[in-house]
């Protein structure tokens, strides 16, 4: 199975922290194995491994990470999500199953990055949000298989159609 890496470029503490969060937990969600954010954030760092901890899965986190050196050393492809980039569906059609690292923004993101990115990728091109962009990509680029994961935490939310079902692992 490919490793899917999430970056995370110009991540601002604390004004990003809340929506980074949300993208780390996305990533989490839908199917990447890990998140990397390109400024330190103790905060961010404990808020995601709580949600690991309690919910399961080995989705990793790591901040502090610098994207120009994590690109250049990635041994897979890179893919950029951006409103500037080709169709998702024609970009799909040609990335290969390899490991991936996933950008995206959060400010501007550097003109370097289009250059150095395999792809660069648009869910639709009009301006949204880095977590519908993330959401989509990976669910389109795993058929759902993402979603459909165990992740055997201490806490198994049941699916019901009505009111919540959780189980609890006492120990
Ligand atoms: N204002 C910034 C700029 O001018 O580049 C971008 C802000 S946008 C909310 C943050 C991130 O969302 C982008 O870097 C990109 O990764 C993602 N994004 C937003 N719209 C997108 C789209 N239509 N397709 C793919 N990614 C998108």
């Amino acid at each position: 199975m490919p490793r899917i890496v999430v970056l995370r470029v110009g991540h601002r503490v604390p004004r990003d922290s809340r929506v980074t969060t949300h993208v780390a937990l996305v990533g989490r969600a839908f199917g990447a194995d890990e998140i990397w954010v390109d400024k330190k954030d103790g905060g961010l760092e404990r808020r995601v491994k709580d949600v690991v901890e309690r919910f399961g899965g080995s989705f990793r986190i790591r901040t502090g990470v610098g994207w120009r050196r994590s690109m250049r050393e990635w041994k897979g492809r890179v893919v950029h999500l951006t409103m500037y980039g080709e169709p998702l569906d024609e970009a799909l059609a040609k990335i290969p199953s390899e490991d991936l690292l996933i950008i995206v923004g959060a400010q501007k993101v550097p003109g370097e990055v289009f250059e150095m990115a395999d792809f660069n990728v648009a869910v639709g091109n009009q301006p949204h949000s880095e977590v519908a962009a993330l959401a989509l990509f990976l669910d389109r680029l795993l058929g759902g298989e993402g979603l459909r994961r165990e992740f055997s935490g201490s806490i198994t939310v049941v699916p019901s159609a009505r009111g919540k079902v959780v189980e609890e692992d006492a120990t």
